[in-house]
């Protein structure tokens, strides 16, 4: 399976990237160019095609100038959800460091066809496909060119002449078009809110850095009585109308569970999912709520 490159170089566990998943737009093909602050800096250009995202790591990054054609090293194939990562991939993981969806949009083959993917892979074995990007910056006619004798992987981004060429350098333009927000915005961010990340490098979870081990623990429920009353020894908080829910983490398994010890795994994957970056043992008691636009929860 062509995404399972992909999938092994990463502990889905650490990332936030998305797990390696075929996928596919309704329409026009998409393409999305990721700059990435990894090791070095570079540009991550995508292509959907086949399912999967057909990667090259330009190191310059792409050019609208014609004369400056820009070195792409194939990568392996991304999942097709990967076209939205934006975020922080934390040290000590596969391409450790922060991305921005710097331009997205759709493509074609710039050759009037039936089928234009299927032109598409057949070029792109061919080593030499020509397409039309329809991104935010990034517009017009542009060429990817293997090179031949040099090293496997390496192949040239260039941009034909058409209306779209220009001089003026398009890196200029640095912000996701997702966010509006700049690489640098988000190292800053991500400094902020994972202080330690960058100096302690990312251990996997295992036994022996988490010796705990969590068990589902039976909640205690709520209980009505007559009068309200105040007490220091008590703590209050609002009653929430949802399903209580306790999640039992350990190193190497989130398991979700009602209070009834019904697991919630299922249908309420995105909480268990995120719950795995808690990177110790532990149990929490909570309530899954959906809160109306007044801020009050309700079935
Ligand atoms: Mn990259």
């Amino acid at each position: 399976m062509s995404l399972s490159k992909y999938n092994q170089k990463r502990d889905f566990k650490q990332t936030q990237e998305p797990k390696g998943k075929m996928g596919k737009s309704e329409n026009e093909l998409i393409f999305v160019v990721q700059k990435h602050a990894a090791s070095h800096l570079h540009y991550d250009f995508r292509l959907e095609m086949d399912g999967v995202l057909k990667s090259w790591a330009v190191p310059k990054g792409p050019s609208m100038d014609p004369e400056l054609k820009r070195l792409a090293m194939m990568v392996e194939d991304h999942p097709y959800s990967y076209k939205d990562f934006e975020g922080t991939i934390p040290t000590g993981n596969y391409g450790a460091g922060n991305v921005i969806v710097w331009d997205n949009g759709t493509y074609t083959s710039d050759e009037p066809t039936e089928n234009p993917e299927k032109k598409l892979l057949d070029d792109l074995k061919k080593g030499h496909l020509s397409f039309i990007l329809k991104g935010d910056k990034l517009k017009g006619e542009f060429s990817l060119v293997k090179l031949k004798g040099k090293q496997e992987n390496a192949w040239l981004l260039i941009k034909k002449k058409d209306q779209d060429a220009t001089e003026t350098d398009i890196l200029g333009q640095n912000k996701s078009v997702l966010s509006r927000r700049t690489l640098e915005e988000l190292e800053e961010k991500s400094k902020k809110v994972i202080p330690n990340e960058t100096t302690k490098p990312a251990i996997k979870r295992n036994a022996k850095t988490s010796p705990a081990s969590a068990s589902f623990i039976k909640p205690m429920l709520a209980d009505t009585k007559a009068d309200s009353f105040d007490d220091s020894d008590w703590v209050f908080e609002n009653k929430y109308d949802g399903y209580r829910a306790i999640a039992v983490i350990n190193p190497d398994d989130v398991a979700l569970f009602s209070r009834n010890k019904i697991s919630f795994n299922v249908p309420f994957k995105p909480i268990a999912d995120e719950l795995q970056k808690i990177d110790h043992a532990a149990v929490l008691d909570g309530e899954i709520v959906v809160e109306d636009e007044n801020g009050k929860a309700s079935f």
